[in-house]
């Protein structure tokens, strides 16, 4: 049987990606109750609509939530001086560090995507993403020059860190500056979603700056409907996806860039170069029923470009978007993970 029966009043205009090779989402249960939150963190905004089961009110939610986008903040924000995160980064050379479980688990993650991904994904990339002003320390113009360049790479690379999985430690190696930026919003998303889970939510659609989350179906029956994000002036049919028991992000070259010269730089940085991606990539769209490796994958794809991270994708049956191009026309590839949902 089709995972959900009814289709009806959808926007003709759009395609509709359905998840195939997912369970049938869970019956309703009697007195649920819709609620919407929302809120800032992280320097985005963020949403949570859930229905939630007779007896768990709409502010026991409000503090799930808000003590798990807290826990992210304090344990991974590169923008707090006082976090996990910031500490590590200041460490002594050769010091090893226990850490808490968000950090750890996120570190674990980027540093398998860094491994599968051949260094596409590097989660040390800290001194570069300052030098081109999409850090912390702040937005400049200039462009760095090849002196700044050079020594700035030279304090990158996600191999020399040390991980102890057995004690959960990681070791700073010396002037390593972790930067999780690539892959702590979807994180974030999984643990706002588990922790509805936890307290007895069936149904929920998070999302936070753009990266989302769903499970199961609305009041009315239909699953949580998402439009795949487009670029600015992007004309092209839309895609919405039945978010169930899935999750999708979005690296976008016109979300954080500044232009020079008639350039434009954008805030993914090829670790290969230590430069701004220079293909013509305007965003990539992943679905993972994991939106912290979406989230990643979102990455990794952006700086393989769409040739390579089409070989890449395909071969780890990865569903994901590509959209290339600019202002005077866009161009659109689907891997066949993706294809494969049209309906
Ligand atoms: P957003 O969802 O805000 O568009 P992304 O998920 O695309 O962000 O991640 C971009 C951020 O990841 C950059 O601002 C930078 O901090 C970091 N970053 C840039 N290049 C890489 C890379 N090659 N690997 C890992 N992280 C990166
Ligand atoms: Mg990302």
């Amino acid at each position: 049987m089709a995972l959900f029966p009814c289709l009806d009043g959808l926007p003709m205009s759009h395609r509709v990606l359905i998840p195939h090779d997912m369970e049938a989402p869970p019956v309703l249960p009697a007195g649920v109750t819709a609620h919407r939150l929302s809120g800032a963190a992280m320097g985005t905004s963020w949403s949570v609509q859930a229905l939630a089961p007779q007896g768990v009110a709409r502010d026991t939610l409000a503090a799930l939530v808000q003590a798990k986008l807290d826990r992210v903040i304090r344990e991974m924000s590169t923008w707090k001086a006082d976090s996990g995160i910031s500490r590590f980064n200041r460490a002594e050379a050769g010091s090893w560090h226990s850490l808490p479980d968000a950090f750890y688990t996120v570190l674990d993650a980027a540093l398998s995507m860094a491994a599968d991904s051949g260094g596409a994904f590097d989660p040390t990339l800290g001194p570069l993403v300052d030098l081109w002003g999409f850090g912390p320390e702040g937005r400049h113009d200039r462009l760095p020059d090849a002196v700044m360049l050079d020594a700035a790479r030279a304090r990158c690379g996600w191999q020399r860190i040390g991980l102890d999985r057995a004690r959960r430690s990681a070791r700073q190696p010396g002037a390593i500056r972790l930067d999780f930026s690539g892959i702590a919003k979807g994180y974030a998303v999984d643990l706002v979603a588990q922790a509805l889970r936890d307290a007895g939510c069936v149904s929920w659609l998070v999302e936070i700056g753009g990266e989302l989350s769903g499970l199961g179906v609305k009041s009315d029956g239909q699953p949580w409907w998402v439009a795949l994000e487009r670029p600015p002036g992007d004309d092209g049919q839309g895609m919405l996806v039945a978010l169930h028991g899935l999750a999708i992000a979005t690296s976008g070259d016109y979300r954080r860039y500044f232009d020079h010269d008639g350039r434009r730089y954008a805030h993914t940085i090829d670790p290969r170069s230590g430069r701004p991606v220079t293909h013509d990539l305007a965003s990539v769209t992943v679905l993972h029923r994991q939106c912290m490796v979406a989230d990643a994958l979102a990455t990794v794809l952006t700086v393989l470009g769409v040739d390579e991270g089409m070989v890449f994708a395909r071969e780890r049956n990865i569903a994901a978007l590509f959209i290339s191009g600019g202002a005077s026309g866009y161009r659109e590839s689907m891997t066949p993970a993706l294809a494969g949902m049209l309906e």
